[in-house]
């Protein structure tokens, strides 16, 4: 699983100055990288009862629908405001400057769904929390949160301590 990590790409300085970038496209453009990555999640979600995937606009769509497909259960879709045509509920969270929102269809998640939340990679935690809180708020179970990457150094995982979480690959800084 490690040599995954040979196939992600780090950009320095984007998208600004001092950022890491890990570019999950070059893990994408290879057959086998991505099948890998898809299978983990498979595997480990295979028998959990799930009901379905939820994923994060826009990587996290790749990696929950080919989940979710493979799992035989529904996609999800969390998206950037004002994008899904039907009633929504929504979350804001506070970034480094200003904040964000996430918004899901109201009826995406019926209460006692057990649903797994996918993302390619955590670095705040920020962008997930809003998106468990949510599942949970709509009566849904979070069996687990699952990203490709997690950069450790960040601490995310302390917004995530109320949710199982389960990353592929740490980054240390
Ligand atoms: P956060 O809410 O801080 O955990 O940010 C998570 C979201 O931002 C994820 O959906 C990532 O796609 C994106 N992101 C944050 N930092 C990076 C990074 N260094 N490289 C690639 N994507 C990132």
């Amino acid at each position: 699983m490690e040599s995954l990590k040979k196939k992600i790409r780090e950009i320095p300085d984007f998208p600004k100055p001092g950022i890491l970038f890990y570019d999950i496209t070059t893990l994408l453009r290879d057959g086998e990288a991505f099948r890998e990555a898809v299978r983990t999640f498979v595997e480990r979600y295979r028998d959990r009862d799930i009901s379905a995937v939820v994923g994060i606009e826009a990587r996290g769509f790749i990696f929950a629908a080919a989940v979710a497909h493979e799992l035989g259960v529904g996609f999800i879709p969390v998206r950037k405001p004002g994008k899904l045509p039907y009633k929504t509920i929504r979350k804001s969270y506070s970034l480094e400057y200003g904040t964000d929102t996430v918004e899901m269809h109201e009826d995406a998640i019926r209460p006692g769904d057990r649903i797994v939340l996918i993302d390619d990679l955590i670095a705040t935690g920020g962008t997930a929390r809003a998106v468990a809180d949510l599942i949970h708020e709509c009566g849904g179970e979070l069996v687990e949160i699952g990203f490709v990457i997690e950069l450790d150094f960040l601490k995310g995982r302390e917004q995530l301590k109320d949710y199982p979480v389960f990353s592929m690959l740490t980054y240390q800084e």
